[in-house]
């Protein structure tokens, strides 16, 4: 009498094998597909920035250019346009290193009000272009977090760069904190024009941009939020957002709470 039971046993063994090599198919199937597009979209960015330097700088060497005011003018969006260019490589650099899990999060205690502040300084000018004013709220409050410090700024810079990008002239940008059980949210909100719903899914997607010309015009590279995202992905959070065409929007993300620590520079100032 033979007992069925070794041969079920070998039967669900190979069939799991197979399901887990068909998984294993699909996700590299998945993976191939994403690098194609990646590589397709990436060229087609840089085109853009490429191809506007390039025609300047004929135009240029051609001569016909005789007015010495026009060439300086062209000299000018050629520079630009290699800047932007610059740009993109760096933002992309960044994106495709945390996609290779290559840039690792240091995480240590901070006050995120502080760094803030700085984000803040670093944008006044920008703000100021455009008559926005940006409010921190409880500007004497601290908020411990626990987090990577350069990570979290760049997040910040991000966001807030972004809120005085798409409001319009003489709009107003706060920055707000929630402390919650073991955590600090943060809020950055605009009365910009916000975002339709139908693009506020995607808009973390790389190179998605909403009203795509208009956006581009704004100088940015399609990758901020993209990379945002990645960054809060490294900190086990998520970016949340919010937004009401004509109203505005509001971005926010959560960290854990962290120890009370002096300001990270303080150490440097106060040694003898
Ligand atoms: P970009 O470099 O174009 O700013 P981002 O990844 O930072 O790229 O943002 C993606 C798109 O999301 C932007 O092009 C813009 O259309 C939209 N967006 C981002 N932040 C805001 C905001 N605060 N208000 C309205 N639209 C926004």
């Amino acid at each position: 009498k033979i007992s069925l039971n070794p041969l079920k046993r070998i039967n669900r063994d190979i069939y799991t094998y197979a399901e887990n090599k068909q998984r294993e198919i699909q996700e590299l199937k998945r993976m191939e597909t994403f690098r194609r597009e990646f590589i397709a979209d990436v060229s087609h960015e840089l085109k853009t920035p490429i191809f506007a330097a390039q025609g300047f700088v004929h135009t240029l060497l051609d001569g016909a250019v005789e007015d010495k005011k026009v060439r300086t003018k062209f000299l000018k969006k050629a520079a630009k346009s290699l800047d932007g260019l610059d740009l993109l490589v760096h933002d992309l650099l960044t994106i495709s290193q945390m996609e290779t899990g290559e840039i690792k999060m240091h995480f240590e205690n901070f006050d995120i009000a502080a760094l803030t502040k700085e984000v803040i300084d670093q944008l006044e000018g920008k703000a100021e272009k455009r008559r926005i004013t940006v409010t921190l709220e409880g500007k004497n409050e601290q908020h411990f977090v626990k987090g990577d410090y350069q990570r979290i700024y760049q997040v910040m810079m991000n966001l807030v760069s972004n809120a005085i990008k798409y409001t319009r002239k003489e709009g107003e940008v706060s920055i707000y904190f929630e402390e919650r059980n073991n955590e600090v949210t943060t809020f950055v909100k605009d009365n910009g024009r916000g975002i339709p719903p139908k693009d506020l899914k995607r808009i973390f997607e790389r190179f998605y941009r909403v009203e795509k010309s208009r956006s581009k015009e704004k100088g940015g590279t399609g990758l901020g939020l993209a990379i945002v995202k990645h960054i809060m992905e490294g900190h086990d959070s998520s970016v949340n957002v919010e937004s009401e065409v004509d109203v505005g929007s509001i971005f926010s993300f959560k960290l854990k709470k962290g120890k009370p620590v002096a300001h990270r520079f303080a150490e440097e100032e106060d040694e003898e």
